[in-house]
């Protein structure tokens, strides 16, 4: 799999009044298995970005290509692409709506054209991988906890069997046990699973721990595009686009300003733990 947005530029209501433009030439190539962040401020076009990657909505300008194709052309099939790459949108448990848990989750599957029967047992694949209980698979969605009905919003993507799962801030909302668990869950799909991953997080913490690569937005474009620990490195240009750098690792810059001799580089708790030790070791050797 290979998703390449090519020089995209997309705009909201042009030509009006309310004319807004959200995204300004964006260039992107997502590979297979990668798992990508994308962070930026508030209005800065994460959202707009990730529903370019499955034709949700179709650039001005532009092109984009999954595994070659150009998904633009009149012959492309965009409805496939659809369950190729699945998108779970900002609190997706809102858009439950079948009776049962187990009839919601089916409700892609047999949208694709798979018989009940078929429906079902993809759906139960999807309620297992999402580590929901068999006890609420034939409960309403409305009478689940809030992390259990976006496990149940997920699976209903993840029933589809996509490629490319896409996830528009997944923790938001979820308490700290919750929001650990469920990045556990899309780190597992990736890694287990072999799932694509794209990520929109606010949390710094969240992308220092758990993806591969970031991508920065900033006023519609693509502000830094590197691994965790190049796009951490520059606290500096971030602040400038009122994000931050995650706060464990001012804890090594704010050691070595006073003087301490330590490396300063790490972005997770264990790195900088490490690095502590290493300074300890040093200095009472
Ligand atoms: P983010 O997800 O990073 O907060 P969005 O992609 O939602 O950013 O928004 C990017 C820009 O597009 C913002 O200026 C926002 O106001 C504008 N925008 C987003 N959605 C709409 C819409 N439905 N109609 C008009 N403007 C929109
Ligand atoms: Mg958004």
């Amino acid at each position: 799999m290979s998703l390449i947005l090519d020089h995209i530029n997309y705009t909201y209501n042009p030509g009006t009044a309310f004319e807004s433009v959200a995204l300004r030439d964006v260039c992107l190539k997502i590979e297979d298995g990668e798992s990508v962040g994308i962070i930026g401020h508030t209005g800065s076009g994460k959202s707009t970005l990730i529903k370019h990657m499955n034709g949700l909505l179709r650039a001005q300008s532009g092109s984009v290509y999954y595994n070659g194709q150009d998904i633009y052309d009149s012959d492309f099939d965009l409805r496939g692409l659809r369950f190729q790459v699945g998108l779970v949108f900002q609190y997706p448990e809102y858009q439950l709506f079948e009776e049962t848990v187990l009839k919601d989750v089916a409700f892609g599957p047999h949208n694709m054209g798979y018989s009940d029967k078929e429906a079902a047992i993809m759906a139960y694949e999807a309620l297992k991988t999402v580590e929901l209980e068999p006890e609420v698979y034939d409960q309403s969605p409305f009478d689940m906890s809030g992390g259990q009905k976006r496990r149940a919003a997920i699976a209903g993507v993840l029933a589809m069997k996509p490629s490319t799962l896409i996830l528009d801030e997944p923790t938001a909302g979820l308490d700290p046990e919750g929001r650990r668990k469920m990045l556990d869950l899309i780190k597992g799909l990736c890694e287990k699973d072999g799932i694509t991953v794209v990520m929109v997080s606010h949390s710094m913490e969240d992308m220092a721990d758990y993806v591969n690569r970031i991508v920065v937005m900033d006023e519609g474009r693509v502000a830094m595009d590197a691994d965790p620990h190049e796009v951490f490195s520059r606290e500096e240009e971030l602040r400038a686009m009122g994000l931050m750098v995650p706060q464990v690792s001012l804890v090594a810059s704010k050691l070595a300003a006073r003087g301490i001799d330590i490396r300063t580089d790490g972005i997770t708790v264990s790195e900088t733990a490490d690095a502590i030790v290493e300074a300890l070791r040093g200095r009472y050797r």
